[in-house]
Parts: structure tokens; sequence; C-alpha cells
């Protein structure tokens, strides 16, 4: 399936494996997860553009970090994120739950629950003609989150949930952990083509310094062992063989 990365979204690449997405309209922008501040604030202010909001998917420090110091400088930005964490998640002026409906930067953002990774990690959908996923932790390409507060069913669950979104989601995740991913995949499974061919993929864009994400569905799904995990304890083997992968 061909598909063109959102012109509007880039990515920045800041601590060891992070990534903070900045999805931009009409000189306003919309930052997800900001585990720092500078880098946010150089590239806003080159750029002329200012900040309308930021969108939190989990307390984490490696996502919240930065948002304490973006909202000093722009007081009117909303901090969106989950109801269920207020305490931890501190400057949200936005509280929202599943299933919740918002209007950002003119699209219309749905909330989705997916926890595991935490006890109240949230996705945010845009689901317009080309749908996007900013998925957190919970999936990364190769791989998904490490359940920390949630249990496996959970989990499960909520890979299942996005697995029933349209195939053609572009899905952004907040770490480039993709090559690390697909070695422990191929190791599990070394004659299966398709990871084969997807690591040499990402291999060539790491060596040209260019991002593995977004990352689309349908292609997921087929390089994903979590995802291509047909039951419960198919996925709780993969996913405790992960945590033991060095
Ligand atoms: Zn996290
Ligand atoms: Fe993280």
């Amino acid at each position: 399936m061909e598909f063109n990365k959102a012109p509007n979204i880039i990515g920045l690449r800041v601590l060891r494996d992070n990534v903070i997405w900045l999805w931009e309209k009409n000189k306003s922008v919309v930052v997800i997860d900001p585990s720092v501040y500078e880098p946010v604030i150089r590239y806003i202010n080159e750029n002329n553009f200012h900040l309308e909001a930021i969108l939190q998917t989990h307390h984490h420090s490696d996502h919240i970090g930065g948002t304490k110091y973006l909202i000093k400088k722009w007081p009117n930005a909303n901090v969106i994120a989950s109801a269920k964490e207020k305490k931890r998640i501190p400057f949200q002026n936005i509280s929202v739950e599943d299933g919740e409906t918002l209007n950002i930067l003119g699209e219309e953002v749905k909330i989705i629950e997916v926890l595991g990774h935490t006890s109240s990690h949230i996705a945010f959908f845009l689901n317009g003609k080309n749908p996007i996923l900013f998925i957190g932790d919970t999936l990364f390409s190769g791989g998904c989150g490490r359940i920390f507060e949630g249990t496996y069913k959970q989990m499960y669950s909520s890979l299942e949930r996005i697995k029933s979104l349209p195939k053609n989601t572009l899905i952004y995740c907040a770490h480039e952990y993709t090559k690390a991913n697909l070695q422990w995949a191929l190791n599990l499974k070394p004659r299966d083509q398709d990871i084969k061919n997807k690591l040499l993929e990402v291999e060539k864009k790491l060596s040209l310094d260019e991002l593995t994400i977004p990352f689309l569905l349908d292609e997921e799904m087929k390089i994903n062992l979590f995802l291509r995990a047909k039951n419960l304890e198919e996925f709780t083997f993969l996913r405790a063989n992960k945590d033991l992968w060095v």
C-alpha cells in the first residue's frame, strides 16, 4: 500500500530515542508528548508558529517533561490529557475520557483509551481521509510498549483496538525503537521474509539519518509479532520473551 507521510507533521528526535511530534496547520502547532522543551521552542520560533495545544498520551517524564516550560511561554495553550491522570499529568486543562471527540486544528480527534503500558494511557485518532494515530508508548514499529501498570490482557485488547482501525491509518509512536524490535523478531522467526525486508529498509533509513516512523497499520500488521499474535496466550509469551531480550 502506497502512502505519503503527512507533510504537516514533523518529528524531532530528542533524548536517546524519543520522538516529539509537531502537527502544524496555518501557523498553529500542536505538540504531542514533549519530553523536553528547548528543541520544540526553537522549531516553533524559527517557523513563526505558535503553540495551540499539547497532547499527552501518558504520564511518564519522557512524555510530559517539557510541558511545564512550554506553557510558561504559551500560557494559552491547552494541555489535553486523560481525566484519570489529574495528579500525574499536572498541567492539563482539558481532561478527556475514552470515546470523547475534540476539535483540534479544525480536525475531529477521537480519544481512544489503550491501557497496558500505564493504567490510563490514551491515543489520539484523527479520522480523516488519511487517518492518523498518535499512539504514545502502546505500539512501536515491530514492537509494543512494556506493561508497567496494566495487565497482559489490557495490552492485548489495546492492540486489538488498534487493529480494528482503518488499514491506511498512519501511526506515530513516541520512540525510535524499530531496529532493535525487528532484530528481536527476526531472532524468533529467522526465516520470515517480511521481517527481513523491513529490517533492511529500516537500516537504510537510519543510515540516512531518517526516522522509521510513522508507519502504516496495514504494513505493520505483517511485520509486528505482537499484532500478529492470534490470542492472549501467544501475546503473553511474546511480551515476556521480549522483556528478557537485551
Ligand atoms: Zn512510557
Ligand atoms: Fe516513553
